[in-house]
Protein backbone atom coordinates (compact mmCIF):
# COMPACT_ATOMS: atom_id res chain seq x y z
CA UNK A 1 0.00 0.00 0.00
CA UNK A 2 1.30 3.28 -0.95
CA UNK A 3 2.58 5.56 1.85
CA UNK A 4 0.61 8.72 3.36
CA UNK A 5 -0.08 11.47 1.76
CA UNK A 6 -1.88 13.18 -1.51
CA UNK A 7 -1.95 10.42 -4.01
CA UNK A 8 -3.26 11.68 -7.85
CA UNK A 9 -6.84 9.98 -8.09
CA UNK A 10 -5.51 8.91 -11.51
CA UNK A 11 -2.50 7.03 -10.00
CA UNK A 12 -2.96 3.06 -10.90
CA UNK A 13 -4.55 1.45 -8.09
CA UNK A 14 -5.62 4.97 -5.96
CA UNK A 15 -8.97 4.23 -6.06
CA UNK A 16 -9.05 0.70 -4.73
CA UNK A 17 -6.20 1.13 -1.94
CA UNK A 18 -8.67 4.17 -0.71
CA UNK A 19 -11.25 2.04 -0.52
CA UNK A 20 -9.62 -0.99 1.86
CA UNK A 21 -8.49 2.02 3.74
CA UNK A 22 -12.05 3.44 4.34
CA UNK A 23 -13.66 -0.37 4.46
CA UNK A 24 -10.19 -0.94 6.67
CA UNK A 25 -12.07 2.21 9.36
CA UNK A 26 -9.76 4.78 8.28
CA UNK A 27 -10.33 8.52 7.20
CA UNK A 28 -9.31 9.35 3.32
CA UNK A 29 -10.26 12.42 1.95
CA UNK A 30 -12.00 12.79 -1.48
CA UNK A 31 -13.06 15.20 -4.19
CA UNK A 32 -16.88 15.55 -4.52
CA UNK A 33 -18.39 18.43 -7.31
CA UNK A 34 -19.33 20.74 -4.05
CA UNK A 35 -15.77 20.58 -2.04
CA UNK A 36 -13.39 17.80 -1.18
CA UNK A 37 -14.87 15.56 2.09
CA UNK A 38 -13.15 13.41 4.72
CA UNK A 39 -14.59 10.24 4.53
CA UNK A 40 -14.99 6.99 6.90
CA UNK A 41 -17.44 4.18 6.85
CA UNK A 42 -20.73 5.32 7.98
CA UNK A 43 -21.00 2.26 9.51
CA UNK A 44 -18.09 1.73 11.59
CA UNK A 45 -18.93 4.25 14.86
CA UNK A 46 -15.00 4.00 15.41
CA UNK A 47 -13.91 5.36 11.99
CA UNK A 48 -17.10 8.20 12.24
CA UNK A 49 -15.41 9.42 15.58
CA UNK A 50 -11.86 9.80 13.58
CA UNK A 51 -13.82 12.31 11.74
CA UNK A 52 -14.76 13.94 14.84
CA UNK A 53 -11.64 13.89 15.90
CA UNK A 54 -9.68 14.97 13.07
CA UNK A 55 -11.82 17.88 12.40
CA UNK A 56 -12.70 19.20 15.79
CA UNK A 57 -16.10 18.68 14.86
CA UNK A 58 -18.51 19.65 17.93
CA UNK A 59 -20.68 16.34 18.51
CA UNK A 60 -23.56 18.26 18.16
CA UNK A 61 -22.80 18.95 14.51
CA UNK A 62 -24.39 15.58 12.17
CA UNK A 63 -22.04 14.32 9.20
CA UNK A 64 -23.85 13.23 5.83
CA UNK A 65 -24.04 10.23 4.69
CA UNK A 66 -22.73 9.57 1.05
CA UNK A 67 -23.82 6.77 -1.06
CA UNK A 68 -22.48 5.84 -4.66
CA UNK A 69 -25.97 5.44 -6.71
CA UNK A 70 -29.59 6.60 -5.79
CA UNK A 71 -30.73 2.90 -5.06
CA UNK A 72 -27.96 3.13 -1.81
CA UNK A 73 -30.34 5.37 -0.30
CA UNK A 74 -32.56 2.91 0.66
CA UNK A 75 -30.71 1.18 3.37
CA UNK A 76 -29.90 4.42 5.19
CA UNK A 77 -33.17 5.66 5.84
CA UNK A 78 -36.34 4.13 7.29
CA UNK A 79 -38.74 5.72 5.04
CA UNK A 80 -38.60 7.03 2.13
CA UNK A 81 -41.23 9.06 0.50
CA UNK A 82 -42.54 10.06 -2.59
CA UNK A 83 -41.25 13.07 -2.17
CA UNK A 84 -37.94 11.64 -2.17
CA UNK A 85 -37.93 9.76 -4.97
CA UNK A 86 -39.04 13.05 -6.55
CA UNK A 87 -35.89 15.33 -5.46
CA UNK A 88 -33.59 12.08 -6.13
CA UNK A 89 -34.99 11.68 -9.86
CA UNK A 90 -34.48 15.08 -10.30
CA UNK A 91 -31.19 16.20 -8.75
CA UNK A 92 -29.22 13.16 -8.07
CA UNK A 93 -26.28 12.93 -8.69
CA UNK A 94 -25.54 15.99 -7.92
CA UNK A 95 -25.51 18.75 -4.57
CA UNK A 96 -28.54 17.65 -2.77
CA UNK A 97 -28.63 16.33 0.26
CA UNK A 98 -31.80 14.86 2.09
CA UNK A 99 -32.89 14.58 5.53
CA UNK A 100 -35.25 11.90 6.09
CA UNK A 101 -35.97 9.50 9.90
CA UNK A 102 -32.93 7.48 10.05
CA UNK A 103 -32.36 3.84 9.84
CA UNK A 104 -31.29 1.45 12.79
CA UNK A 105 -28.67 0.37 11.63
CA UNK A 106 -27.11 4.29 11.32
CA UNK A 107 -24.61 4.72 14.59
CA UNK A 108 -25.59 7.49 16.55
CA UNK A 109 -22.47 9.25 16.48
CA UNK A 110 -23.24 10.01 12.26
CA UNK A 111 -26.45 11.59 13.05
CA UNK A 112 -25.61 13.30 16.40
CA UNK A 113 -27.71 11.50 18.07
CA UNK A 114 -30.71 12.30 16.48
CA UNK A 115 -33.55 10.24 14.46
CA UNK A 116 -32.56 11.89 11.33
CA UNK A 117 -30.17 11.19 8.66
CA UNK A 118 -28.74 13.42 6.16
CA UNK A 119 -27.75 11.74 2.85
CA UNK A 120 -26.82 12.52 -0.71
CA UNK A 121 -25.77 10.70 -3.52
CA UNK A 122 -22.47 12.94 -5.19
CA UNK A 123 -22.06 13.52 -8.72
CA UNK A 124 -18.31 13.90 -9.20
CA UNK A 125 -16.86 10.30 -10.54
CA UNK A 126 -13.75 9.84 -8.41
CA UNK A 127 -16.00 10.03 -5.37
CA UNK A 128 -18.70 7.50 -6.56
CA UNK A 129 -16.10 5.29 -7.70
CA UNK A 130 -14.49 5.59 -4.62
CA UNK A 131 -17.54 4.71 -2.29
CA UNK A 132 -18.83 1.59 -4.93
CA UNK A 133 -15.30 0.37 -4.42
CA UNK A 134 -15.31 0.86 -0.69
CA UNK A 135 -19.16 -0.91 -0.80
CA UNK A 136 -20.12 1.03 2.12
CA UNK A 137 -22.16 4.27 2.63
CA UNK A 138 -19.19 6.99 3.48
CA UNK A 139 -20.01 9.79 6.14
CA UNK A 140 -18.00 12.91 4.88
CA UNK A 141 -18.32 16.55 5.81
CA UNK A 142 -15.85 18.78 4.25
CA UNK A 143 -12.29 18.07 5.37
CA UNK A 144 -11.41 21.04 7.13
CA UNK A 145 -10.78 21.62 10.57
CA UNK A 146 -14.26 22.46 12.26
CA UNK A 147 -15.34 26.03 11.60
CA UNK A 148 -12.84 26.56 8.81
CA UNK A 149 -13.19 27.62 5.45
CA UNK A 150 -13.79 24.68 3.14
CA UNK A 151 -11.67 22.79 0.68
CA UNK A 152 -12.15 22.85 -2.95
CA UNK A 153 -8.26 21.16 -4.12
CA UNK A 154 -6.08 18.71 -2.24
CA UNK A 155 -3.94 21.62 -0.98
CA UNK A 156 -6.76 23.14 0.46
CA UNK A 157 -6.83 19.46 2.73
CA UNK A 158 -3.14 19.14 3.49
CA UNK A 159 -3.06 22.72 4.67
CA UNK A 160 -5.94 22.34 7.17
CA UNK A 161 -5.78 18.50 7.77
CA UNK A 162 -2.21 17.18 6.94
CA UNK A 163 -1.00 15.87 9.72
CA UNK A 164 -4.50 14.61 10.79
CA UNK A 165 -5.81 12.54 7.50
CA UNK A 166 -3.31 9.81 6.02
CA UNK A 167 -4.95 9.66 2.42
CA UNK A 168 -5.91 12.73 0.55
CA UNK A 169 -7.12 11.66 -3.35
CA UNK A 170 -6.31 14.58 -5.31
CA UNK A 171 -9.02 14.97 -8.41
CA UNK A 172 -8.49 18.64 -9.04
CA UNK A 173 -10.68 21.67 -8.28
CA UNK A 174 -13.94 21.05 -6.99
CA UNK A 175 -16.48 22.44 -10.11
CA UNK A 176 -19.55 23.51 -7.88
CA UNK A 177 -17.05 25.22 -5.07
CA UNK A 178 -19.73 25.07 -2.39
CA UNK A 179 -21.57 22.84 -0.14
CA UNK A 180 -24.63 21.16 -1.07
CA UNK A 181 -28.24 22.32 -0.94
CA UNK A 182 -29.45 20.16 2.14
CA UNK A 183 -33.18 20.04 2.92
CA UNK A 184 -35.27 18.26 5.34
CA UNK A 185 -38.05 15.72 3.82
CA UNK A 186 -41.07 15.51 6.28
CA UNK A 187 -44.75 15.27 5.98
CA UNK A 188 -45.40 18.62 6.23
CA UNK A 189 -43.66 19.36 2.95
CA UNK A 190 -39.66 20.04 1.94
CA UNK A 191 -37.82 22.69 4.49
CA UNK A 192 -34.16 24.01 3.18
CA UNK A 193 -31.87 23.88 6.01
CA UNK A 194 -29.07 24.82 4.12
CA UNK A 195 -28.66 26.85 1.02
CA UNK A 196 -26.45 25.82 -1.60
CA UNK A 197 -25.92 25.19 -5.04
CA UNK A 198 -29.17 23.71 -5.86
CA UNK A 199 -31.37 27.14 -6.05
CA UNK A 200 -34.51 27.31 -3.60
CA UNK A 201 -36.32 28.14 -7.04
CA UNK A 202 -35.05 24.62 -8.85
CA UNK A 203 -36.64 22.86 -5.69
CA UNK A 204 -39.75 24.83 -6.35
CA UNK A 205 -40.12 23.68 -9.48
CA UNK A 206 -40.04 19.57 -8.68
CA UNK A 207 -42.05 20.33 -5.28
CA UNK A 208 -43.92 23.41 -5.37
CA UNK A 209 -43.43 25.90 -2.30
CA UNK A 210 -41.36 24.78 0.63
CA UNK A 211 -41.58 25.29 4.22
CA UNK A 212 -40.40 28.51 5.52
CA UNK A 213 -37.59 28.43 8.27
CA UNK A 214 -36.23 31.60 9.49
CA UNK A 215 -33.01 32.39 8.58
CA UNK A 216 -30.33 30.74 11.10
CA UNK A 217 -28.17 33.53 11.20
CA UNK A 218 -29.98 36.52 11.95
CA UNK A 219 -32.10 34.30 14.78
CA UNK A 220 -31.94 34.02 18.67
CA UNK A 221 -34.22 31.13 18.59
CA UNK A 222 -33.16 27.74 19.23
CA UNK A 223 -31.88 25.60 15.94
CA UNK A 224 -34.09 24.13 14.47
CA UNK A 225 -31.82 21.03 13.49
CA UNK A 226 -28.59 20.16 14.30
CA UNK A 227 -25.60 21.35 12.47
CA UNK A 228 -26.75 24.94 11.70
CA UNK A 229 -23.84 26.85 13.30
CA UNK A 230 -23.81 30.29 13.21
CA UNK A 231 -20.06 30.79 12.69
CA UNK A 232 -18.38 28.45 10.05
CA UNK A 233 -16.84 28.90 7.08
CA UNK A 234 -14.44 31.41 8.18
CA UNK A 235 -10.76 32.15 6.94
CA UNK A 236 -8.79 32.51 9.69
CA UNK A 237 -7.88 36.20 8.40
CA UNK A 238 -10.68 38.75 10.27
CA UNK A 239 -13.27 38.69 7.82
CA UNK A 240 -16.35 41.54 7.52
CA UNK A 241 -19.13 41.98 5.09
CA UNK A 242 -20.73 44.72 3.79
CA UNK A 243 -23.66 45.48 1.64
CA UNK A 244 -22.43 47.90 -1.05
CA UNK A 245 -19.41 49.54 -2.36
CA UNK A 246 -19.82 52.69 -0.17
CA UNK A 247 -20.12 50.64 2.63
CA UNK A 248 -16.84 49.38 1.37
CA UNK A 249 -14.82 52.60 0.93
CA UNK A 250 -15.87 54.25 4.55
CA UNK A 251 -14.30 50.98 5.99
CA UNK A 252 -11.47 50.84 3.91
CA UNK A 253 -10.80 54.10 4.72
CA UNK A 254 -10.77 53.62 8.77
CA UNK A 255 -8.72 50.76 8.43
CA UNK A 256 -6.05 52.14 6.27
CA UNK A 257 -6.13 55.06 8.70
CA UNK A 258 -5.51 52.66 11.56
CA UNK A 259 -2.48 51.25 9.63
CA UNK A 260 -4.15 47.68 9.21
CA UNK A 261 -3.48 45.92 5.60
CA UNK A 262 -7.75 45.39 3.85
CA UNK A 263 -7.78 42.99 1.06
CA UNK A 264 -11.51 43.19 -0.84
CA UNK A 265 -13.44 40.53 -1.86
CA UNK A 266 -16.56 40.93 -4.47
CA UNK A 267 -18.24 38.60 -6.20
CA UNK A 268 -18.11 38.96 -9.82
CA UNK A 269 -19.99 36.54 -12.19
CA UNK A 270 -22.88 34.61 -12.09
CA UNK A 271 -23.70 32.63 -8.80
CA UNK A 272 -22.37 29.57 -10.46
CA UNK A 273 -19.20 31.39 -11.53
CA UNK A 274 -19.25 32.93 -8.10
CA UNK A 275 -19.51 29.72 -5.93
CA UNK A 276 -16.64 28.10 -7.77
CA UNK A 277 -14.21 30.40 -7.13
CA UNK A 278 -15.49 31.48 -3.60
CA UNK A 279 -12.96 29.32 -0.82
CA UNK A 280 -10.08 29.57 -3.34
CA UNK A 281 -10.08 32.99 -3.40
CA UNK A 282 -10.90 33.29 0.34
CA UNK A 283 -8.14 30.69 1.09
CA UNK A 284 -5.61 32.87 -1.19
CA UNK A 285 -6.62 36.08 0.45
CA UNK A 286 -6.27 34.46 3.97
CA UNK A 287 -2.65 33.65 3.10
CA UNK A 288 -1.89 37.14 1.89
CA UNK A 289 -0.83 38.21 5.27
CA UNK A 290 -3.70 40.88 5.62
CA UNK A 291 -5.42 42.11 9.01
CA UNK A 292 -8.66 42.24 7.46
CA UNK A 293 -11.04 40.93 4.58
CA UNK A 294 -13.69 42.78 3.65
CA UNK A 295 -16.66 41.15 1.39
CA UNK A 296 -19.18 42.83 -0.69
CA UNK A 297 -22.25 40.09 -0.19
CA UNK A 298 -23.74 39.97 -3.28
CA UNK A 299 -27.55 41.31 -3.85
CA UNK A 300 -30.42 39.98 -1.89
CA UNK A 301 -31.77 37.86 -3.98
CA UNK A 302 -32.62 33.78 -4.49
CA UNK A 303 -29.88 33.13 -6.40
CA UNK A 304 -27.59 34.73 -4.25
CA UNK A 305 -28.94 32.50 -1.04
CA UNK A 306 -26.14 30.38 -0.74
CA UNK A 307 -23.24 32.96 -1.31
CA UNK A 308 -24.97 35.10 1.23
CA UNK A 309 -24.89 32.75 3.69
CA UNK A 310 -21.74 31.46 3.68
CA UNK A 311 -20.31 35.08 4.14
CA UNK A 312 -23.00 35.91 6.45
CA UNK A 313 -21.91 32.89 8.43
CA UNK A 314 -17.70 33.66 8.04
CA UNK A 315 -18.12 37.17 9.39
CA UNK A 316 -20.44 36.13 12.60
CA UNK A 317 -18.43 36.77 15.78
CA UNK A 318 -19.38 33.27 17.22
P1 LIG B 1 -20.67 19.58 6.19
O1 LIG B 1 -19.93 19.49 7.46
O2 LIG B 1 -20.24 20.79 5.39
O3 LIG B 1 -20.68 18.34 5.38
O4 LIG B 1 -22.17 19.86 6.57
C1 LIG B 1 -23.04 18.87 7.02
C2 LIG B 1 -24.31 19.58 7.26
O5 LIG B 1 -25.41 18.75 6.87
C3 LIG B 1 -24.59 19.90 8.70
O6 LIG B 1 -23.93 21.03 9.13
C4 LIG B 1 -26.11 20.06 8.69
O7 LIG B 1 -26.46 21.34 8.21
C5 LIG B 1 -26.53 19.04 7.67
N1 LIG B 1 -26.98 17.78 8.30
C6 LIG B 1 -26.32 16.63 8.37
N2 LIG B 1 -27.05 15.69 9.00
C7 LIG B 1 -28.21 16.28 9.35
C8 LIG B 1 -29.38 15.85 10.03
N3 LIG B 1 -29.52 14.60 10.46
N4 LIG B 1 -30.36 16.74 10.23
C9 LIG B 1 -30.23 18.01 9.78
N5 LIG B 1 -29.16 18.48 9.12
C10 LIG B 1 -28.17 17.64 8.91
MG1 LIG C 1 -18.04 21.85 6.65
Amino acid sequence: MARDGVILATHADALAQAAARLRAGELVAFPTETVYGLGANARDPEAVARIFAAKGRPPSNPVIVHVADPNGAHAIVAEWPQTANTLAHAFWPGPLTLVLPKHPDIPAIVTAGGSTVAVRCPAHPIARELIRLAGVPVAAPSANRSGELSPTTAAHVARSLGDRVGWILDGGSCPGGIESTVVAVTPDGVKLLRPGLILETQLQEIVGDLIVTEPVSNSTKPLPSPGMLTRHYAPRTALEIVEDEAELLFLMNLYHTAGLKVACWQPKGSPVEVATGLYAELHALDAGGFDRIIAILPPNHDDWQAIRDRLTRAASPE
